[in-house]
């Protein structure tokens, strides 16, 4: 048998928040390995995608499985995290008066307590593993530099580090290259598309360029659904898609 295996399936999913269908009757399926990017005009329900899949809110009807299929919708945020899914939310959160290195010693699997961290040693297999993640997100060279002194771009793969130092098997990235510059923003990209493969990567993202540079897989989004999903070249030349983005259809 030769069924390919999906790492993340969402079947029907709804959200509603007062009224209004955030999410609506939502199916996607992610394969182990890929490096999927989401699109779709604002109030899509993208994050809220993201909330429901890290247990940070519940579904009100719909299933979302992991792996084997564990069941995400019976378990916490906590629990979810530990099975392997992490999440990058747009604005980075770093310890900004620790230094870059100590930022992901904090962060390794098994993390501890920030005190019990920082009065304890870094033993040669940790240092060994920080140095292999800083190399891995472009940051070797700022090791000792306070968090706080890195470039707004500096600090998201800062953060990306902090997510791989857990070693998770899916990271979930909501728009990572808002408010870089277009060298960062090539950087992040490269970064994402060598992490794919080692994790399987959800990544939102409103930047076409960046989506270009990186896409296999584009799913669209719009009202809360799956409006279509294919090659760059296939969404952007899709009637459904112009229509939503530009409010009109395409001329024929
Ligand atoms: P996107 O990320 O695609 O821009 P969101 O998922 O943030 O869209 O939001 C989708 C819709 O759901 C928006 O209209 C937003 O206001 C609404 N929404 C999201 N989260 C909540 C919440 N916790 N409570 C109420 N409304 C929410
Ligand atoms: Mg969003």
């Amino acid at each position: 048998m030769t069924r390919k295996q999906f790492i993340l399936s969402l079947e029907g999913v709804s959200k509603t928040f007062d009224g209004f269908k955030a999410i609506n009757d939502l199916s996607l399926y992610v394969e182990e390995g890929e490096l999927r990017v989401i699109i779709g005009p604002n109030g899509a329900g993208k994050s809220t995608m993201l909330d429901l899949i890290t247990g940070r809110t519940r579904p009100d009807s719909g299933t979302i499985e992991f792996a084997d299929k564990t069941d995400l919708t019976a378990l916490n945020e906590y629990q979810i995290n530990r099975l392997g899914i992490g999440r990058k939310f747009q604005t980075p959160s770093v310890y900004v008066d620790h230094t870059v290195f100590e930022n992901i010693w904090l962060s390794l699997e098994g993390s501890r307590s920030l005190w019990s961290c920082l009065s304890s040693r870094v033993t040669p297999s940790q240092r060994e593993r920080i140095g292999q993640v800083l190399k891995q997100v472009n940051l070797a060279g700022k090791a000792t530099a306070k968090a706080g002194m890195l470039s707004h771009g500096q600090k998201q793969w800062l953060e990306i580090g902090m997510l791989l130092a857990q070693n998770p098997k899916v990271l979930l990235v909501d728009e990572p290259a808002a408010g870089m510059t277009d060298e960062e923003t090539i950087r992040t990209g490269d970064l994402l598309m060598s992490l794919a493969g080692k994790h399987t990567i959800i990544v939102i993202e409103h930047d076409m360029v960046f989506v270009r540079q990186i896409a296999r897989t584009v799913t669209v989004l719009h009202q809360g659904s799956l409006l279509c999903e294919g090659t760059v070249d296939e969404v952007q030349a899709d009637e459904r898609v112009i229509e939503v983005y530009l409010g009109r259809k395409k001329k024929t």
